[in-house]
């Protein structure tokens, strides 16, 4: 039996930031007993609650076999992997992963919330998530993210 999940990609550091995200997705995509069924587009996004240059987005939709521990774990080890560093809280990122959705579990414990917290407010979240997942749009619960700096890239292709 699989669940459905729903991964968040972002980057702001970085010589081609679309590659960086195509190479998270495929990190995914790889993952044991997981399948990428869809693929957001990506979108350029200004920062929030961070720092530096722009970010670029995506969301990608997971059906997989791990749980969502096992699968936060998954997503730190790829972020590890990219070379992420956390210098300082809000610094600029080469790759973060966020579980945003899994199934309809909710979960507040130190190590994992979900849905993810502020998922509801944030437009380089909503906007690709709401591409992939239209009937979400529930989850969309403040204005703020309608007037968030956001525009679409291109696809993101594996
Ligand atoms: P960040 O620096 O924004 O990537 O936050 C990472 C921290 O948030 C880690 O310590 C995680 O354990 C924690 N965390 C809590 N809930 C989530 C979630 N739904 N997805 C990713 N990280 C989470």
């Amino acid at each position: 039996m699989t669940s459905r999940a729903y991964v968040g990609l972002g980057a702001n550091l970085g010589a081609d930031l679309g590659a960086t995200l195509t190479q998270a997705a495929l990190h995914l995509a790889a993952l044991p007993g997981t399948q990428v069924s869809a693929l957001s587009s990506l979108w350029r996004s200004a920062p929030v609650d961070a720092e530096g240059p722009d970010f670029v987005n995506a969301v990608v939709a997971l059906d997989t076999g791990l749980a969502p521990l096992p699968l936060l774990d998954a997503l730190q080890a790829i972020e590890l992997a990219h070379g992420r560093e956390r210098p300082y809280r809000h610094a600029p990122r080469t790759l973060d992963l966020d579980l945003l959705l899994y199934d309809d579990a909710v979960l507040d414990t130190p190590r994992l919330t979900l849905p993810h917290p502020r998922l509801g407010e944030r437009a380089f979240v909503l906007r690709p998530l709401l591409e992939i997942a239209p009937g979400l749009i529930g989850l969309a619960s403040g204005a703020a993210w309608q007037t968030q700096r956001i525009e679409r890239l291109g696809p993101l292709s594996l």
